[in-house]
């Protein structure tokens, strides 16, 4: 008997046309001769209530949200993962049989670019992340959950890093503290792991760099991005000059999606696959 059926998933945001995660999704649905959609859906946020009865109607298998609605999704759920309650944003929806579970999976992709690409481990390292918004709080909670020896929050604005501080000391053992950034910055030369977490360098001022002394990097540290496009920022160009391994931030958007992949479809992600995707669609920008 044929089955015209195909499982529903997608991503809410607003504005959302720009996101590439359909074409990411649907190369890894293919790849595995599912017969799954990938809807990239425009949701104002006064709308985001009747979005998610709508998944519930439509028994979709799950939904990403993206800006503005990380934070605003979470009171139609029925349940939350740890984490993501820590770390306060939802960014992927699973519907478990009629009940809809959220997950933070930005965080986790990160750790699995740093683990796999960057070849480290988290316990006890010395880490310093610049930017305090969602994927800096995304990355720090999910370090310090992981036993990261100290954290510390580099931020222009105040108010955001130290409440990043608080929430990691309030619930790991990770050392945490807050550097105002109001100047050229130097890095520890203790550092494990440097992490720019800011929106500095995304497409299109991709010749913007953060404010740093870069001659403060050193060879033995791990340097991460979290811009996905152009994946070789600045930033990581000039860690790479001086002898560090670079860790750009597409690996963090494929693994994210990975996981998501994972958690909808119950089957192990083609990560190459979705890899090439998403590098393809960047290179059509
Ligand atoms: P937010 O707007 O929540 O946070 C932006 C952060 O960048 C803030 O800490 C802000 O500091 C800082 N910042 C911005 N401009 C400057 C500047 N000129 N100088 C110093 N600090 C600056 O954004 P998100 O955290 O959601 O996203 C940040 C970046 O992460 C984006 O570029 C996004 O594309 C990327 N991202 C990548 C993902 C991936 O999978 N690779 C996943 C999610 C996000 P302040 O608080 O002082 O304003």
């Amino acid at each position: 008997m044929p089955n015209y059926k195909a499982e529903l998933i997608g991503v809410f945001g607003h504005p959302v046309n720009e996101n590439p995660t359909v074409a990411v999704q649907e190369a890894a649905f293919k790849a595995l001769g599912l017969n799954w959609r990938y809807l990239t859906v425009e949701v104002l946020p006064e709308n985001l209530e009747d979005a998610m009865r709508g998944v519930r109607a439509f028994g979709m298998r799950g939904i990403n949200l993206t800006i503005p609605h990380k934070i605003a999704v979470m009171k139609y759920l029925d349940s939350i993962a740890d984490d993501a309650k820590v770390i306060g944003a939802v960014n992927t929806v699973v519907n478990r049989e009629g009940k809809l579970h959220g997950e933070n999976t930005d965080g986790k992709g990160f750790i699995t670019s740093l683990t796999q690409e960057g070849k480290t481990s988290i316990p006890g390292k010395r880490i310093v992340i610049l930017g305090a918004g969602g994927a800096a709080r995304a990355i720090a909670v999910e370090l310090a959950l992981r036993g990261a020896g100290e954290i510390t929050i580099v931020n222009r604005g105040r108010e955001r890093g130290q409440d990043l501080t608080r929430t990691i000391a309030a619930h790991s053992a990770t050392r945490a503290s807050y550097v105002a950034w109001n100047g050229i910055l130097k890095i520890p030369e203790s550092t494990d792991i440097l992490i720019n977490a800011t929106s500095i360098g995304l497409f299109p001022n991709i010749d913007e760099k953060p404010l740093i002394d870069y001659d403060t990097i050193r060879s033995a540290m791990v340097v991460c991005d979290v811009i996905p496009n152009p994946p070789r920022t600045p930033f990581l160009k000039e860690a790479e000059k001086r002898g560090a391994t670079a860790i750009d931030g597409l690996g963090m958007l494929v693994n994210q999606g990975a996981i998501g992949f994972t958690l909808w479809t119950g089957r192990d992600a083609p990560v190459e696959v979705m890899r090439e995707a998403l590098a393809k669609e960047f290179r059509a920008v």
